[in-house]
């Protein structure tokens, strides 16, 4: 093995002696994980764990999958790194592939980063050369990074470490969702607010950013016909929409894209996580017209390197041999309709919302407090019986489940009964 595991109290000393003091864990007792295989993660005293995040939505095909890490491991071996101003085939490979099966519609050219926040970043300024204009709408509590740029559109306060951002720049919009509203009423507030916002200052905005589904904002799901009216509203005032699916994308939802589900193909398209399978990887996407105001491209120094191109086209490859999309709508929808049966039972849960295997659980208390610690609760507990879930929502209040796609379908029902004997548990307590 020839690596000494320093076990989980010395790695959370180190991390609060060399870290930022900001890092956050879910677990009073957080584990170290030392190996993955699948949907299997193991900790550093050999207890097996089996995944529900993927590292929130990443390692969607599974932990070191051999079908992928051996094209990986093959490109590590054979050419690693040269800048892209050279000419290198898996990049091309890859962008080609996205544009001919992978993307939807006339999303025909791919520009390639490293992370999600690079996506959008790019993807946000492709907009406003090719707009001329510099202000975005996004949608409250979205999420779509860490750079300056991206923190300016996300609507999650957690998330927008800098408390000094130029308000300015973006306008938020009432989500489709309220917790204490009808969400076809809450979807249809949502347009009305944007129908404002337009014949104030449309004319000014170069693109809104959404995420079809808002993961950490709490896997929202808006109505069937939500993004159809948003898409002609912004049409009607040449403001491009960018779907960030870097939550979403690869299959996740039960369509390879999750704005698909919506019959809508944006002007811009960003993905990253499960396009890599946890090797580094961001892209972001669009049509010929747009991807010609991007007139000064400076080369990025890893975007599209080797080793990363070489991942993400085995990634795509395994999606499409597995049938891992349709297998995401069709056992996914077996933990959703799961997760349902045990909302029925327990009060704790106060609602089931998802699509595919991006699934979440909201839990509700008798205060925000309690939500947030019955939670965390949950979590723990789960964890003690050998399962990992995560957890997101505004008031940090909803089980998240985002398992690979190739979860077998007896984890799923041991996981579910797990989860009915935890709340079982606590309804007694
Ligand atoms: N957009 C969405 C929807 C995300 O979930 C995330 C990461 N949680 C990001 C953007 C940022 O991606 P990254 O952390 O790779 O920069």
């Amino acid at each position: 093995e020839g690596h000494t595991h320093i076990g989980p109290e010395a790695v959370v000393a180190k991390r609060r002696r060399y870290g930022y003091p900001c890092t956050a864990h879910f677990y009073s007792e957080p584990p170290q994980i030392v190996s993955g295989k699948l949907h299997n993660l193991y900790g550093h005293d050999g207890k097996a764990y089996v995944d529900f995040f993927s590292g929130v939505s990443v390692v969607a095909c599974g932990h070191c999958n051999e079908a992928i890490t051996a094209r990986t491991i093959e490109q590590l071996q054979t050419l690693q790194h040269t800048s892209t101003i050279y000419l290198t085939q898996p990049m091309v490979d890859l962008a080609e592939r996205l544009a001919n099966g992978v993307l939807p519609g006339n999303l025909k050219r791919t520009f390639f980063v490293n992370s999600g926040s690079e996506a959008n970043e790019g993807a946000l300024l492709a907009a406003r050369l090719h707009t001329k204009r510099r202000s975005f709408l996004a949608l409250e509590y979205g999420l779509h990074g860490r750079t300056f740029l991206t923190m300016n559109v996300t609507g999650i306060p957690m998330w927008r470490t800098d408390d000094f951002l130029d308000q300015e720049v973006t306008t938020f919009i009432p989500r489709p969702y309220d917790p204490v509203m009808d969400q076809e009423a809450a979807s249809r507030r949502s347009l009305d607010a944007l129908a404002n916002v337009l014949a104030e200052k449309g004319d000014t905005i170069a693109a809104m950013i959404v995420e079809p589904i808002q993961g950490n904002g709490g896997m929202i799901v808006p109505p069937d016909w939500y993004f159809r009216e948003l898409k002609a509203m912004l049409e009607e005032h040449g403001i491009l929409l960018i779907a960030d699916e870097i939550q979403t994308g690869c299959g996740r939802t039960g369509r390879m894209f999750a704005i698909e589900h919506y019959g809508i193909v944006p002007d811009i398209l960003t993905m990253a996580k499960a396009l890599g399978n946890g090797v580094p990887i961001g892209a972001f996407c669009t049509t010929d017209e747009i991807a010609a105001s991007l007139i000064r491209p400076s080369a990025s120094t890893f975007g599209g390197n080797p080793v990363s191109s070489a991942t993400a086209l085995a990634v795509l490859d395994y999606i499409e041999q597995e049938g891992l999309v349709e297998r995401s709508l069709r056992v996914g929808g077996r933990l959703i309709e799961g997760l349902r049966e045990l909302q029925g039972r327990y009060g704790l849960i106060a609602d089931v919302r998802g699509k595919g295997f991006m699934a979440g659980a909201e839990i509700r208390g008798a205060t925000d407090e309690e939500s947030a610690a019955w939670t965390d609760i949950i979590l723990e507990r789960m964890k003690d019986e050998g399962f990992i879930i995560g957890k997101n929502g505004v008031g940090r209040n909803v089980l998240a489940f985002q398992p690979a796609m190739i979860i077998p379908e007896e984890e799923i029902e041991a996981m579910l009964r797990a989860l009915d004997q935890v709340l079982a548990g606590l309804s007694q307590s």
